[in-house]
């Protein structure tokens, strides 16, 4: 596989409009070292030449990205305004996306999955829930500390919401597509914004300080729960699809996703000892220092 330092990528493809959100990935990538104290090898993002929509993360610390995501960005860009007002709405949604990717990857390496997973056999679904809550904890933290300096009259329930809808188009759009029969790992798309959402609005963001982790704001999470039907409303009829999996799902959610989730965080509690004593940042997630510069 050919794959490139991204500045280099770009440059060779001619790719200029991505330069902001590659800059902006590695910008939080910085950001998550400084704030989760990380100790391991540098962190790089890559690119590869391959157009099949695809993001993983290497043992050596390395994160590969491949042409299909931005040719699906491209795409969401050009294809997908229904969600949104107005253009800059639409482009700070890919990038947000993107950011996401980029830090369910970093997760992936940093609390050391490829080594949890060898240790403990039949967990990967766990590894996937821990990456998918320290991607949308992280990614939030950092996304709102740079909307906070720059706009801080907006508030901070709609960075969560502006997030959420980021991590929409991609489970919604790709990974359903990409993975039609489900496998071990990446669960259906439904499954997995329940548990963004219930992450989501756990954080504390009355002290933006600290970020404390709360319980689950019922409030903040009926929000985000009526952003995401309407999201999903919107979408089935855009795409012209006669049902839709996750307003199935979710009309009543005791019968289907609360179980099956309460079933991932109980084998999550299981691998979470071990996914701690392996991982190459500091214990938990860690309170960004207010002293330390994250953008
Ligand atoms: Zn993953």
């Amino acid at each position: 596989m050919h794959s490139e330092r991204w500045r280099e990528y770009l440059k060779e493809k001619n790719l200029p409009a991505f330069e902001y959100v590659c800059l902006a990935a590695e910008k939080m990538i910085e950001a998550f070292c400084l704030n989760y104290d990380y100790e391991g090898p540098p962190i790089e993002i890559y690119l590869s030449a391959n157009d099949v929509f695809n993001a993983h993360s290497q043992t050596d610390g390395k994160i590969v990205v491949t042409h299909g995501v931005f040719n699906e960005i491209e795409k969401i860009n050009q294809n997908i305004p229904l969600f949104f007002s107005s253009d800059a709405m639409r482009e700070n949604t890919s990038v947000s996306m993107f950011l996401w990717i980029i830090a369910h990857e970093f997760f992936h390496f940093a609390r050391s999955h490829h080594e949890a997973r060898h240790v403990k056999i039949g967990y990967i679904d766990a590894l996937e829930y821990d990456a998918d809550l320290f991607a949308i904890a992280g990614t939030f933290r950092h996304i709102n500390n740079i909307l906070k300096g720059n706009h801080p009259e907006i508030p901070q329930i709609e960075s969560k919401k502006f997030l959420l809808l980021g991590v929409f188009i991609y489970l919604r759009e790709f990974i359903e597509k990409q993975i039609p029969n489900y496998n071990q790992s990446h669960k259906p798309f439904y499954i997995r914004l329940w548990w963004v959402m219930f992450k989501l609005s756990s954080i504390d963001t009355i002290n933006p300080v600290t970020y404390e982790e709360t319980e689950t704001s019922i409030f903040e999470f009926q929000e985000l729960f009526d952003l995401i039907l309407n999201a999903e409303k919107r979408y089935i009829t855009a795409k012209s699809l006669s049902d839709s999996k996750l307003l199935e799902h979710y009309t009543d959610p005791s019968t289907t996703v609360k179980p099956y989730v309460e079933q991932v965080h109980s084998k999550w509690e299981q691998i979470e000892p071990i996914v701690k004593s392996l991982q190459k940042i500091s214990d938990g997630i860690q309170l960004p220092n207010p002293n330390k510069r994250t953008t």
